[in-house]
């Protein structure tokens, strides 16, 4: 291992892994080495679950004060400010995504740290008015215990802040394990604490690949909560192996979100936010609306509108003015993708745009892939129903309200729908009919802190952000006195 390598943070110390295993960490624009870090294993998984064990069981952090957690959870958000600048350059680095949109992220991560922060301190529980005569009770919320958190490639550090952030506020100790493939950030954060000054061992930052560092998280019965962004299919396996020792899980998993226009929506506006909702980070996102439904009188003329959108999209370098849409993450990703395009062409879909990689010189080293649309979709097709997560839009048609959401709901996700309507009592009916955490009307993929966000169905379990993300990382205790105790004598005397 290099003195470069970067490494873990367990207990208050950075340690290598003690394989000597290091793994390189990719650019996807051009596939130049950015930096080297630490390839951790179970060990080292094992020694992080320690110490964050150790660290909670002592109660230094957990038997805090709130407003001492949130003072320093404060902190944090200024040092993510300070550092905004690196910070995006590092995020892009690693993703390909525009450094615009890494500028973005940063400033959501610092405020997602100030909000945490701010209600750290104010949920004092609750006094119930007790039935039993000469009695209080109370109900108080405690933190959950030492808390496994796994997150994605991408949105590296935002994805983590929205774990991180509420399980300090709540008084948890964390192991956090970054995808693999883009640690780099979630590793410069962990610096941030150690300048904030959190006490060794709240904090404890593992390295590797899913199927072991991730999987040690979810199967140790010294992790009282598993969290987990990412897949359907690993979400599923986390479940299984966090029932050894029944601990709570939190699940944000795929989406396959339909975004309905109907003929009477503003369409410039619509047809502007169908590439809003799919090409930021080349669709790379869970909430992306690569359903289209679109109400059959009006789906030529939406579809030679989006087309002519579509065909302006700028690819390029995340850090060059004017580009719009970087890379894929990674060669494997992109064959994937490019699988689901093929597969789309062979049940039928008919390919109007894309659906291949750029021709462009500049762009050759990079994973790119060019947006890409399919009309005369059907709600059998697997472009349809499977999550592709890049820059591939379906389009579906529909004749009237009832069609759209019942198709809309024949998914087995359930993240985020929006649709695009004047017609107020269709506004009402909808947002009550369509079955997913998240409703956009006459807008899409919104999201902030101060609202729940999480899925329906297979898109997952529990909710992050908002009070809520607070309460997934607490246990409710119910405290009850009796005032003046007295025998009862049920048993004799
Ligand atoms: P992934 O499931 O491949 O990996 C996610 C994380 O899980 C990584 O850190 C990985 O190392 C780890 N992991 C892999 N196998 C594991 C195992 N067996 N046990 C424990 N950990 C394991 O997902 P990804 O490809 O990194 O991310 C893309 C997916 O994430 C998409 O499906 C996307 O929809 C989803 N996502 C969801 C949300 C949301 O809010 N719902 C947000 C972002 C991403």
């Amino acid at each position: 291992m290099s003195e470069t390598t970067q490494k873990m943070y367990i207990g208050g110390h950075w340690v290598p892994a003690a394989t000597g295993q290091t793994r390189e960490i990719i650019n996807p624009f051009n596939q130049q080495v950015i930096a080297s870090v630490a390839e951790g294993d179970r060990e080292e998984a094992r020694a992080a679950i320690a110490a964050a064990r150790q660290c909670f069981d002592s109660g230094i952090w957990s038997e805090q004060s709130g407003a001492a957690r949130g003072a320093l959870l404060y902190r944090l958000a200024e040092l993510i400010e300070r550092e905004r600048e690196s910070l995006a350059v590092l995020e892009s680095l690693d993703t390909g995504k525009t450094v615009e949109e890494s500028r973005w992220d940063m400033d959501d991560i610092a405020g997602i740290f100030r909000y945490y922060a701010g209600l750290a301190d104010k949920d004092a529980g609750e006094v119930i008015d007790s039935p039993i005569a000469d009695s209080s009770s109370r109900v108080i919320r405690e933190p959950v215990g030492v808390c496994g958190q796994i997150s994605p490639w991408n949105y590296p550090l935002l994805q983590a802040s929205w774990k991180l952030a509420p399980a300090l506020a709540a008084g948890c100790t964390v192991v956090i394990k970054p995808s693999e493939i883009t640690p780099l950030t979630t590793i410069r954060v962990t610096e941030l604490a150690i300048e904030a000054g959190f006490p060794s061992g709240v904090i404890n930052t593992v390295l590797g690949p899913g199927v072991s560092v991730g999987a040690e998280l979810a199967e140790s019965p010294d992790v009282d909560l598993i969290s987990f962004t990412g897949s359907l299919q690993t979400g599923k396996a986390i479940m299984r192996a966090a029932s050894g020792n029944v601990k709570k899980i939190a699940l944000e998993l795929g989406g396959k979100n339909p975004n309905i226009i109907f003929a009477d929506a503003d369409l410039d506006v619509a047809v502007d936010y169908a590439l809003n909702g799919v090409f930021f980070h080349a669709g790379q996102i869970c909430s992306a609306g690569t359903r289209l439904l679109v109400e059959a009188s009006i789906h030529d003329n939406f579809v030679a509108r989006l087309k002519a959108r579509m065909e302006k999209i700028r690819l390029g370098d995340g850090f060059a003015e004017g580009t719009q849409m970087g890379p894929l993450i990674s060669a494997e990703h992109r064959a994937k993708v490019e699988n689901y395009v093929k597969i789309a062409q062979e049940e039928g879909a008919k390919l109007e745009l894309g659906g291949k990689r750029p021709d462009d010189p500049e762009l050759q080293a990079g994973f790119f892939y060019l947006p890409t649309l399919f009309t005369a979709c059907t709600n059998d097709m697997r472009i349809v129903q499977e999550e592709v997560f890049g820059p591939v839009i379906s389009i579906e048609t529909f004749s009237d309200e009832t069609e759209a959401m019942n198709r809309a709901n024949s998914s087995i996700y359930g993240l985020a729908a929006g649709f695009w309507t004047r017609n107020p009592d269709r506004i009402h009916r909808l947002s009550k009919g369509l079955r997913f955490g998240t409703v956009w009307v006459n807008d899409f993929n919104v999201y902030f802190t101060q609202a729940p966000w999480g899925g329906y169905k297979q898109s997952g379990l529990g909710r992050e952000l908002g009070r809520s993300g607070l309460e997934e990382y607490t246990e409710v205790k119910h405290i009850f006195q009796n005032h003046s105790p007295k025998p009862i004598n049920w048993f004799g005397i």
